[in-house]
Protein backbone atom coordinates (compact mmCIF):
# COMPACT_ATOMS: atom_id res chain seq x y z
CA UNK A 1 0.00 0.00 0.00
CA UNK A 2 1.22 3.15 -0.83
CA UNK A 3 1.11 6.32 1.56
CA UNK A 4 -1.33 8.06 -1.06
CA UNK A 5 -2.87 4.78 -2.84
CA UNK A 6 -6.69 5.59 -4.37
CA UNK A 7 -5.62 9.21 -4.25
CA UNK A 8 -5.93 11.44 -7.59
CA UNK A 9 -3.67 14.48 -7.77
CA UNK A 10 -2.59 17.70 -9.39
CA UNK A 11 0.88 18.78 -10.08
CA UNK A 12 1.05 22.45 -11.84
CA UNK A 13 4.40 22.92 -13.11
CA UNK A 14 5.11 19.21 -12.98
CA UNK A 15 7.61 19.00 -16.19
CA UNK A 16 10.23 20.24 -14.26
CA UNK A 17 12.22 20.43 -11.36
CA UNK A 18 10.16 20.29 -7.28
CA UNK A 19 6.68 19.53 -9.97
CA UNK A 20 8.73 16.64 -11.68
CA UNK A 21 9.84 15.20 -8.33
CA UNK A 22 6.70 15.56 -6.82
CA UNK A 23 4.58 13.81 -9.45
CA UNK A 24 7.10 10.78 -9.46
CA UNK A 25 6.58 10.57 -5.78
CA UNK A 26 2.74 10.84 -5.83
CA UNK A 27 2.71 7.93 -8.52
CA UNK A 28 5.13 5.69 -6.85
CA UNK A 29 3.53 6.30 -3.52
CA UNK A 30 0.35 5.58 -4.93
CA UNK A 31 -1.85 8.23 -6.50
CA UNK A 32 -3.02 9.05 -10.06
CA UNK A 33 -1.30 11.86 -11.01
CA UNK A 34 -1.93 14.69 -13.87
CA UNK A 35 1.01 16.94 -14.56
CA UNK A 36 0.10 20.07 -16.44
CA UNK A 37 2.82 22.26 -17.56
CA UNK A 38 3.06 24.99 -20.65
CA UNK A 39 5.85 22.84 -21.53
CA UNK A 40 4.74 20.09 -23.82
CA UNK A 41 7.57 17.98 -24.51
CA UNK A 42 8.78 17.81 -21.34
CA UNK A 43 5.55 17.28 -19.76
CA UNK A 44 4.40 14.74 -21.15
CA UNK A 45 7.31 12.70 -20.79
CA UNK A 46 7.39 12.97 -17.45
CA UNK A 47 4.29 11.27 -17.44
CA UNK A 48 4.96 8.40 -19.96
CA UNK A 49 7.87 8.06 -17.70
CA UNK A 50 5.78 7.49 -14.90
CA UNK A 51 3.41 5.16 -17.21
CA UNK A 52 6.31 3.28 -17.88
CA UNK A 53 7.28 2.35 -14.13
CA UNK A 54 3.94 0.95 -13.53
CA UNK A 55 2.14 4.29 -12.46
CA UNK A 56 -0.93 6.00 -13.46
CA UNK A 57 -0.08 9.55 -14.96
CA UNK A 58 -1.58 11.60 -17.83
CA UNK A 59 -0.40 15.12 -19.02
CA UNK A 60 -2.39 18.15 -19.89
CA UNK A 61 -1.52 21.39 -21.38
CA UNK A 62 -2.41 24.27 -18.89
CA UNK A 63 -0.85 27.61 -18.72
CA UNK A 64 -2.09 28.24 -14.73
CA UNK A 65 -3.01 32.05 -15.38
CA UNK A 66 -5.68 31.07 -17.86
CA UNK A 67 -9.25 30.12 -15.54
CA UNK A 68 -10.71 28.38 -18.75
CA UNK A 69 -8.31 26.22 -18.92
CA UNK A 70 -7.99 25.99 -15.26
CA UNK A 71 -12.19 24.67 -15.82
CA UNK A 72 -11.17 21.89 -18.51
CA UNK A 73 -8.33 20.88 -16.41
CA UNK A 74 -10.05 20.14 -13.44
CA UNK A 75 -13.26 18.22 -15.49
CA UNK A 76 -10.56 16.85 -17.71
CA UNK A 77 -9.33 14.97 -14.41
CA UNK A 78 -12.91 13.95 -12.94
CA UNK A 79 -14.03 12.95 -16.50
CA UNK A 80 -11.07 10.22 -16.33
CA UNK A 81 -10.38 9.50 -12.86
CA UNK A 82 -13.85 10.79 -11.28
CA UNK A 83 -12.54 12.74 -8.53
CA UNK A 84 -9.65 15.44 -7.40
CA UNK A 85 -7.98 14.48 -3.96
CA UNK A 86 -4.72 16.26 -3.98
CA UNK A 87 -3.89 20.02 -5.98
CA UNK A 88 -0.15 20.88 -5.79
CA UNK A 89 0.01 24.54 -7.17
CA UNK A 90 3.52 24.34 -7.90
CA UNK A 91 3.96 25.94 -11.31
CA UNK A 92 6.15 29.50 -10.42
CA UNK A 93 8.91 31.50 -12.26
CA UNK A 94 11.64 34.24 -10.42
CA UNK A 95 12.04 37.06 -12.13
CA UNK A 96 13.95 39.62 -10.01
CA UNK A 97 15.74 43.05 -10.11
CA UNK A 98 16.11 45.96 -7.94
CA UNK A 99 12.29 47.57 -7.36
CA UNK A 100 13.29 51.18 -8.90
CA UNK A 101 14.05 49.71 -12.28
CA UNK A 102 11.77 46.78 -12.12
CA UNK A 103 9.02 46.86 -14.85
CA UNK A 104 5.60 46.85 -13.90
CA UNK A 105 5.05 44.13 -16.98
CA UNK A 106 6.92 41.43 -15.51
CA UNK A 107 5.80 42.36 -12.04
CA UNK A 108 2.25 41.35 -13.20
CA UNK A 109 3.26 38.61 -15.43
CA UNK A 110 4.99 37.11 -11.91
CA UNK A 111 2.15 38.11 -10.13
CA UNK A 112 -0.12 36.12 -13.14
CA UNK A 113 2.03 32.89 -12.39
CA UNK A 114 3.11 33.05 -8.88
CA UNK A 115 -0.52 34.05 -7.25
CA UNK A 116 -2.98 34.42 -9.61
CA UNK A 117 -2.55 30.81 -10.48
CA UNK A 118 -2.67 29.48 -7.09
CA UNK A 119 -5.94 31.71 -6.21
CA UNK A 120 -7.67 30.10 -9.84
CA UNK A 121 -6.12 26.27 -9.05
CA UNK A 122 -7.37 26.57 -5.39
CA UNK A 123 -11.02 27.82 -6.62
CA UNK A 124 -11.77 25.46 -8.94
CA UNK A 125 -10.32 22.52 -7.09
CA UNK A 126 -12.39 23.63 -3.99
CA UNK A 127 -15.90 22.97 -4.88
CA UNK A 128 -14.74 19.30 -6.42
CA UNK A 129 -12.90 18.30 -3.35
CA UNK A 130 -15.90 19.34 -1.42
CA UNK A 131 -17.89 16.62 -3.11
CA UNK A 132 -15.42 14.16 -2.13
CA UNK A 133 -15.60 15.57 1.21
CA UNK A 134 -11.88 16.27 1.77
CA UNK A 135 -8.92 17.22 0.04
CA UNK A 136 -5.17 18.50 0.48
CA UNK A 137 -4.04 21.77 -1.15
CA UNK A 138 -0.71 22.06 -1.56
CA UNK A 139 0.94 25.89 -2.48
CA UNK A 140 4.72 25.97 -3.33
CA UNK A 141 5.53 28.98 -1.75
CA UNK A 142 9.53 30.14 -0.75
CA UNK A 143 11.87 30.82 2.37
CA UNK A 144 11.19 33.92 0.17
CA UNK A 145 7.75 34.01 1.19
CA UNK A 146 9.22 34.20 5.15
CA UNK A 147 11.93 36.72 4.70
CA UNK A 148 13.15 39.48 2.24
CA UNK A 149 15.98 39.27 0.17
CA UNK A 150 17.12 42.34 -1.73
CA UNK A 151 16.56 41.93 -5.66
CA UNK A 152 13.77 39.73 -4.56
CA UNK A 153 10.85 42.24 -4.43
CA UNK A 154 8.45 41.01 -6.51
CA UNK A 155 8.98 37.00 -5.39
CA UNK A 156 8.79 37.80 -2.34
CA UNK A 157 5.46 39.65 -2.82
CA UNK A 158 4.23 36.94 -4.75
CA UNK A 159 5.20 34.03 -2.05
CA UNK A 160 4.29 36.14 0.81
CA UNK A 161 0.95 36.38 -0.41
CA UNK A 162 0.32 32.73 -0.93
CA UNK A 163 1.16 31.93 2.38
CA UNK A 164 -1.71 34.25 3.96
CA UNK A 165 -3.67 32.93 1.18
CA UNK A 166 -2.78 29.58 2.53
CA UNK A 167 -3.76 30.19 6.02
CA UNK A 168 -7.44 31.96 5.34
CA UNK A 169 -8.78 29.18 2.98
CA UNK A 170 -7.14 26.87 5.75
CA UNK A 171 -9.67 28.34 7.89
CA UNK A 172 -12.99 28.68 5.18
CA UNK A 173 -12.18 25.29 3.76
CA UNK A 174 -11.57 23.29 7.22
CA UNK A 175 -14.95 22.18 7.82
CA UNK A 176 -15.24 20.41 4.63
CA UNK A 177 -12.55 18.25 5.45
CA UNK A 178 -10.16 20.20 3.20
CA UNK A 179 -6.12 21.05 4.16
CA UNK A 180 -4.11 23.77 2.72
CA UNK A 181 -1.00 24.15 3.48
CA UNK A 182 2.26 25.65 2.33
CA UNK A 183 5.78 24.63 1.50
CA UNK A 184 8.54 27.03 2.01
CA UNK A 185 11.57 25.45 0.13
CA UNK A 186 15.09 27.22 0.54
CA UNK A 187 17.95 26.93 -1.60
CA UNK A 188 17.36 23.86 -4.42
CA UNK A 189 19.21 22.72 -7.13
CA UNK A 190 16.50 22.88 -10.35
CA UNK A 191 16.89 24.32 -13.44
CA UNK A 192 14.85 27.76 -12.11
CA UNK A 193 18.58 28.98 -11.64
CA UNK A 194 19.61 28.62 -15.16
CA UNK A 195 16.54 30.68 -16.08
CA UNK A 196 17.42 33.83 -13.30
CA UNK A 197 17.75 36.95 -15.60
CA UNK A 198 21.03 37.81 -15.56
CA UNK A 199 20.82 41.22 -13.55
CA UNK A 200 19.08 39.85 -11.06
CA UNK A 201 21.48 37.01 -10.16
CA UNK A 202 22.64 36.66 -6.79
CA UNK A 203 26.25 37.20 -5.33
CA UNK A 204 27.43 34.50 -4.92
CA UNK A 205 25.70 33.11 -8.50
CA UNK A 206 24.60 29.69 -8.52
CA UNK A 207 22.60 27.24 -5.95
CA UNK A 208 25.95 25.57 -4.62
CA UNK A 209 27.87 28.48 -4.00
CA UNK A 210 24.50 30.46 -2.08
CA UNK A 211 24.19 27.31 -0.16
CA UNK A 212 27.99 27.34 1.22
CA UNK A 213 27.79 30.75 2.36
CA UNK A 214 23.81 31.17 3.72
CA UNK A 215 22.59 27.53 4.65
CA UNK A 216 23.86 26.07 7.84
CA UNK A 217 23.46 22.19 6.60
CA UNK A 218 25.78 23.61 3.84
CA UNK A 219 24.39 22.55 0.36
CA UNK A 220 21.75 22.77 -1.56
CA UNK A 221 18.72 20.63 -1.08
CA UNK A 222 17.30 18.60 -3.85
CA UNK A 223 13.73 18.68 -5.88
CA UNK A 224 13.04 15.30 -4.05
CA UNK A 225 13.46 16.82 -0.65
CA UNK A 226 10.95 18.89 -1.29
CA UNK A 227 8.51 16.00 -2.88
CA UNK A 228 9.03 14.29 0.30
CA UNK A 229 7.65 17.20 2.22
CA UNK A 230 4.33 17.42 -0.36
CA UNK A 231 3.70 14.35 -0.18
CA UNK A 232 3.69 13.87 3.70
CA UNK A 233 0.82 16.52 3.57
CA UNK A 234 -0.73 15.51 0.55
CA UNK A 235 -1.10 11.84 2.68
CA UNK A 236 -3.34 11.27 5.69
CA UNK A 237 -0.37 10.77 7.79
CA UNK A 238 -0.75 14.96 7.98
CA UNK A 239 -4.73 14.64 8.55
CA UNK A 240 -4.63 17.28 11.65
CA UNK A 241 -2.37 19.85 10.03
CA UNK A 242 -4.30 22.46 7.88
CA UNK A 243 -2.70 26.17 7.54
CA UNK A 244 0.27 25.58 8.34
CA UNK A 245 4.20 26.33 6.69
CA UNK A 246 6.60 23.38 5.94
CA UNK A 247 10.02 24.80 6.04
CA UNK A 248 12.40 22.62 4.33
CA UNK A 249 15.70 24.68 3.78
CA UNK A 250 18.17 22.97 5.33
CA UNK A 251 18.56 25.70 9.00
CA UNK A 252 18.86 28.91 6.31
CA UNK A 253 15.76 30.86 8.21
CA UNK A 254 16.51 29.48 11.94
P1 LIG B 1 11.46 24.94 -12.54
O1 LIG B 1 11.74 26.14 -13.37
O2 LIG B 1 12.40 23.80 -12.59
O3 LIG B 1 9.99 24.40 -12.85
C1 LIG B 1 8.89 25.26 -12.94
C2 LIG B 1 7.89 24.68 -13.94
O4 LIG B 1 6.76 25.58 -14.00
C3 LIG B 1 8.45 24.55 -15.36
O5 LIG B 1 8.22 23.26 -15.86
C4 LIG B 1 7.68 25.61 -16.14
O6 LIG B 1 7.46 25.24 -17.50
C5 LIG B 1 6.38 25.68 -15.36
N1 LIG B 1 5.64 26.92 -15.61
C6 LIG B 1 6.14 28.18 -15.74
N2 LIG B 1 5.15 29.04 -16.04
C7 LIG B 1 3.98 28.32 -16.10
C8 LIG B 1 2.64 28.63 -16.35
N3 LIG B 1 2.27 29.87 -16.65
N4 LIG B 1 1.72 27.64 -16.29
C9 LIG B 1 2.09 26.37 -16.01
N5 LIG B 1 3.37 25.99 -15.78
C10 LIG B 1 4.30 26.96 -15.82
O7 LIG B 1 11.32 25.50 -11.04
P2 LIG B 1 11.36 24.77 -9.61
O8 LIG B 1 12.60 25.16 -8.95
O9 LIG B 1 10.99 23.34 -9.73
O10 LIG B 1 10.19 25.58 -8.87
C11 LIG B 1 8.92 25.02 -8.57
C12 LIG B 1 8.25 25.90 -7.53
O11 LIG B 1 9.06 25.92 -6.33
C13 LIG B 1 8.09 27.36 -7.94
O12 LIG B 1 6.85 27.85 -7.49
C14 LIG B 1 9.24 28.05 -7.24
O13 LIG B 1 8.99 29.42 -7.02
C15 LIG B 1 9.31 27.25 -5.95
N6 LIG B 1 10.60 27.33 -5.27
C16 LIG B 1 11.76 26.91 -5.86
C17 LIG B 1 12.97 27.01 -5.17
C18 LIG B 1 14.29 26.59 -5.76
O14 LIG B 1 15.36 26.93 -5.19
N7 LIG B 1 14.32 25.85 -6.86
C19 LIG B 1 12.98 27.55 -3.87
C20 LIG B 1 11.79 27.95 -3.30
C21 LIG B 1 10.60 27.83 -4.00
Amino acid sequence: MGRVSGKVAIVTGGASGIGRACAQKLAAQGAAVCVTDIDTQIGDAVATQICESGGDAMFLEHDVTSEARWQEVVTSVTATYGKLNVLVNNAGIFYGGPTETFELEQWRRQIGINLDGVFLGTKHAIPIMRVAQGGSIIMLSSVAGLIGAANFACYSATKGAVRLFTKAVAKECASDGIRVNSVHPGIIETPIWQKINNDARPEPTGPVEIAKARVPIGTPGTAEMVADGVVFLASDESKYMTGSELVIDGGMTA
